[in-house]
């Protein structure tokens, strides 16, 4: 930042005293307080920062309570029994209340990217910020921090809220706006882009102009940033309860395709209007659950951002005669999730249940009598039976599969004699037996 802007920026700062904002102490969780008031007893500066004080405006539910402090994480650690110190590349202290963790971080500094720093404490490589541990004041950790709405310091010493970059007028107007060059702050970090989209979904603002012009052309540097952020970054938008909102928005600044490119190929191809329902519906059903605090599962989601890549890759390599339908699955699942390795992480816990969940698929289809109603004690059967109903709403399996599926598990033994076609009409004879195609993949899950 040049010296410029930075006066540009102090001249902006507003202090807003108690009378006249949102932020009220009964709103903000007790524990998030008593650290508060501890730190601020001990003689630190202490504030209420980040989304905490961005919900707490707009009368919303903050998801957490993130404090930032001048004390130094070891003076935090000696002011907290149950305080741990984490993170390398971006040093936090976490407060630890049972299973509420209150995050306190020290005030950073602003970077100065002429400052040939080589003690440690900050690492820069090609404009990215790899490392982030010199300390400063409370003006340079509001500047630094990613967008005018995130830059909300609530002060314990007297109930104001300060707002450093106009964050309130851009809350009010409903607008996602970075703090200084977009550029430049997304050439430090390029997960911002991702976290525009995010804000912009989560509280239905638009991106401002300036911040959301670069990111088109930018989005490529995404493909440097390690995948176990990345998976990180994808739970958080897609699984925080607006994720159908959010996937238009990344398709939209073009940000999607770097983090699921077999995907977003197949969006753009011949089937990209059922496939667009398809995911459309399985982020809806996701989100429907997160808003009823029901349980999801990132292994649901994965399979349903795969399933399109997945089923095209299966019907080319099944049309090679040297592969059996069920070899062809296995095989595109193998090929397309180790493809989408290279970009996101995805934890064996999810990609295990995600490639079951698709595996069940033809036995779903497949299945009748006795084995059908064995299926339906499979661990996964509920999971591949959500996914099919979800197939089936966006025109990629045939509803009268599903509404059998459903029959059955209601406990009609007519459904399971009555497997129905592809047109939905009941098939006329019932094979008995049937013999195991060649080569094909054992029915049981490894
Ligand atoms: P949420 O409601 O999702 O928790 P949040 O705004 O609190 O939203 P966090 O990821 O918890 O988001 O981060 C807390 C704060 O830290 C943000 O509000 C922002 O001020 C700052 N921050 C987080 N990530 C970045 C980043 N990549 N660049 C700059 N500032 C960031
Ligand atoms: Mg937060």
């Amino acid at each position: 930042m040049t010296e410029q802007e930075l006066e540009e920026l102090r001249a902006g700062i507003r202090v807003i005293p108690r009378e006249d904002h949102q932020v009220s102490r009964k709103n903000i969780s007790d524990k998030a307080l008593k650290v508060l008031y501890r730190l601020h007893n001990a003689g630190f500066e202490a504030y209420l920062v980040g989304g905490g004080v961005r919900d707490l405006s707009l009368g919303r539910e903050p998801k957490d309570f993130d404090i930032a402090t001048d004390a130094r994480p070891e003076d935090v650690k000696d002011l907290f029994r149950n305080c741990r110190l984490i993170g390398r590349r971006f040093r936090l202290a976490h407060v630890h209340f049972g299973r509420e963790i209150i995050e306190v971080a020290t005030f950073r500094a602003l970077h100065d990217p002429d400052a040939d720093d080589n003690d440690g404490d900050v690492e820069i490589e090609d404009g990215r910020i790899l490392r982030d541990n010199v300390y400063g004041t409370v003006e340079e950790d509001a500047f630094r921090r990613d967008f005018t709405i995130n830059s909300l310091y609530y002060s314990i010493a007297d109930f104001s809220v300060v707002d450093f970059a106009n964050g309130l007028k851009d809350l009010e107007e409903g607008r996602v706006r970075l703090i200084g060059d977009p550029a430049t702050r997304y050439r430090e970090d390029p997960v911002r882009m991702l976290r525009a989209a995010r804000f912009a979904a989560k509280l239905g603002f638009r991106i401002d102009e300036a911040t959301g012009a670069p990111i088109p052309e930018m989005a490529e540097l995404l493909d440097h940033v390690p995948q176990a952020r990345l998976f990180d970054e994808v739970m958080k938008l897609l699984m925080a309860g607006a994720g159908a909102a959010t996937f238009s928005i990344l398709r939209q600044y073009g940000l999607f395709g770097h983090l699921f490119p077999q995907t977003e190929a197949v969006l753009g191809g011949d089937r990209g209007e059922v496939w667009d329902l398809f995911i459309l519906r399985a982020l809806e059903n996701t989100d429907r659950r997160v808003n009823e605090d029901k349980p999801v599962t990132p292994a649901f989601l994965f399979a349903a951002l795969l399933w399109p890549r997945v089923t095209e890759r299966s019907e080319v390599l099944a049309a090679d005669d040297s592969l059996s339908p069920a070899q062809a699955l296995q095989e595109a699942i193998a090929e397309v999730v180790g493809q989408q390795l290279e970009r996101v992480a995805i934890p064996k816990r999810f990609s295990v249940p995600m490639r079951e969940i698709m595996l069940l698929q033809p036995r779903l289809e497949r299945y009748q009598g006795k084995r059908a109603r064995r299926l339906l004690s499979h661990p996964r059967f509920r999971a591949a039976y959500d996914f099919l109903l979800i197939r089936a709403a966006a025109g990629d399996a045939p509803q009268e599969l599903a509404d059998r599926w459903t029959a059955m598990q209601q406990g009609d033994g007519e459904a399971e004699k009555a497997p129905t076609g592809e047109d939905g009409a009941p098939k006329k004879r019932r094979r008995r037996r049937r013999r195991p195609r060649r080569n094909e993949a054992p029915e049981t899950p490894e």
